[in-house]
């Protein structure tokens, strides 16, 4: 037998296939693993929002895929010519809790920037691609995942809740990079639109690192009762009718915009102090654009900066900010509910009509 012919069991996946299809569950025998993969047993994954965008048509993605991109696992094989150390040189082994990057840089292809590698051409992204046959175990709602050579793991303790624990490759990584984009947030004004997990994650980190004011701001009232647990000084509901008026809140030195929405995108560039930066991560679907002052960007010396997914130091930065931080704001309350993963129909349903912060799926 071939050493990478692994004797564990078939493992059940979840595959979407287009928006209004029911999900089609399946049971299949592992692939090979190859040449530096680590095969992982999947804990817990949450649906995040751009699984939502997918399921309700307003994404693209593969007609066949296993969504899911926030994880959590446990190692159970790790192939001979994996390094066999993590991110953070710390060894790995079978019964690890793990953590790992959304995205795998295909070996022999160069990232376009050393702190640009999540725009590799060929980029491999976990829950975005075409599952076909028995190579399914590449996203979230499947019993396995198996990591592509490539991958940044980091070992974390198994005291991290799993809730908790899943979030930190898409939604805290994220953030984490919005935070480095914008440069030094110690005794800085910060707005941060949008209530979801990206922007309460942001409220926090912005905390920890030293912001003197926060200001929260959402068009839901119910998501803005989060603000003040996750570090906010004050919250502020949103009208579209904001966007064309002076905004009625303070003015910042860095604005987060995590909607994508154009109006709050417009409210945020109106509410940036002179000098100051706005930094887009949420318009990561298409929308109308977004009317810019040029005059006022020039005569105010305003920066706008965007980001798309993270790189290594992000996901380091995100990881390390859970571990000190998961008890000190309730990220945990945020998966407001949980399923299990023959109830994945459901609680895409559940997610898209009832919007809460995060769904989880118990998946072993
Ligand atoms: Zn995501």
């Amino acid at each position: 037998m071939n050493s990478r012919e692994l004797a564990f069991p078939p493992g059940k996946a979840v595959i979407f296939n287009g928006p209004g299809k029911p999900f089609e569950f399946i049971e299949t025998a592992l692939p090979e693993i190859k040449s530096g993969e680590v095969l992982v047993k999947t804990l817990y994954t949450t649906i995040c929002g751009s699984d939502i965008h997918t399921y309700c048509g307003r994404r693209q993605e593969p007609p066949n895929v296993v969504l899911g991109h926030e994880i959590v696992g446990e190692i159970l094989w790790i192939d001979r010519d994996h390094p066999a150390t993590d991110q953070r040189g710390v060894a790995l082994a079978p019964g690890d809790r793990v953590t790992w990057s959304i995205f795998a840089v295909p070996a022999n292809v160069r990232a376009p920037r050393a702190d640009i590698p999540q725009k590799s051409d060929q980029l491999f992204k976990y829950g975005h691609t075409l599952a076909s046959g028995n190579d399914v175990f590449n996203g979230g709602l499947a019993e396995y995942c198996i990591l592509r050579a490539n991958t940044a793991l980091i070992k974390i303790a198994t005291t991290i809740p799993l809730k908790v624990a899943a979030t930190i490759s898409c939604a805290h990584a994220t953030v984490a990079g919005a935070l480095r984009v914008a440069g030094p947030i110690e005794n800085r004004k910060v707005i941060v639109f949008g209530a979801g997990l990206l922007g309460l994650s942001c409220l926090a980190m912005c905390r920890e690192a030293g912001a003197s004011n926060i200001t929260l701001i959402d068009t839901d009232a119910s998501r803005l009762q989060w603000g003040k647990k996750f570090g906010a000084d004050e919250t502020c509901i949103f009208n579209s009718a904001d966007a064309a008026i002076t905004p009625p809140w303070p003015e910042a030195d860095l604005v987060f915009d995590m909607t994508g929405q154009p109006d709050a995108m417009k409210a945020g560039i109106d509410s940036l102090a002179l000098g100051g930066t706005a930094i887009w991560i949420g318009a990561a679907y298409p929308a109308k654009p977004v009317p810019v002052d040029a005059q006022k960007i020039v005569r105010k010396i305003l920066t706008i900066k965007g980001l798309h997914n993270y790189n290594y130091q992000d996901f380091e930065y995100a990881t390390a900010f859970i571990e000190h931080n998961y008890l000190t704001y309730p990220f945990e309350e945020l998966v407001e509910k949980e399923f299990d993963l023959q109830q994945t129909e459901e609680a895409f349903k559940y997610a898209s009509e009832h919007k809460p912060v995060r769904v989880g799926i118990k998946i072993n």
